[in-house]
């Protein structure tokens, strides 16, 4: 994709802080990282979000994911794996990519808010998704 910023980083128009490579994924860090080390796993292939990207990809790039962070647990106390699909998700670049976040007892970040269900309305939820993934 022409306009695609990670499609130029994966063409060399871009420059990035690589990790790891290989002909499906290249793995480099976030410039505007969460934490200090914050890495991006991207395809090479563009695809847009997890749902149009082929189950074959997703399945090695869950093993290239679980690597990094082995790599960077050695230097953190936990680790945040995040993915963004769609903008009204916070993804800010179109092009299939995970967050892999290095965290610090000591980073006093949070995660997500949570709310909670009227009642009733719980299983309303569980019953309008069990049917939409038949
Ligand atoms: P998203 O919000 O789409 O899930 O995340 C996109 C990420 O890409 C952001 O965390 C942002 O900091 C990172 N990013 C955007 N442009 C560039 C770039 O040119 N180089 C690198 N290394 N990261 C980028
Ligand atoms: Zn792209």
């Amino acid at each position: 994709m022409t306009d695609c910023i990670f499609c130029k980083i994966i063409k060399g128009e871009m420059p990035c802080y690589k990790i790891y490579e290989d002909e499906d994924f290249l793995v480099f860090l976030d410039i505007m990282p969460v934490n200090k080390g914050h890495t991006l796993v991207i395809s090479k292939q563009h695809y847009e979000t997890i749902i149009d990207t082929p189950d074959e990809l997703l399945e090695k790039m869950i093993n290239i994911m679980k690597k990094v962070t082995k790599a960077l647990k050695q230097d953190c106390d936990g680790v945040n794996i995040a993915q963004n699909n769609f903008k009204a998700s916070g993804q800010l670049v179109p092009h299939i990519h995970f967050h892999i976040i290095p965290r610090f007892e000591s980073d006093g970040l949070k995660s997500w808010p949570q709310g909670k269900y009227d009642e009733n309305e719980i299983e309303q939820y569980r019953l309008k998704i069990e049917n939409l993934l038949k």
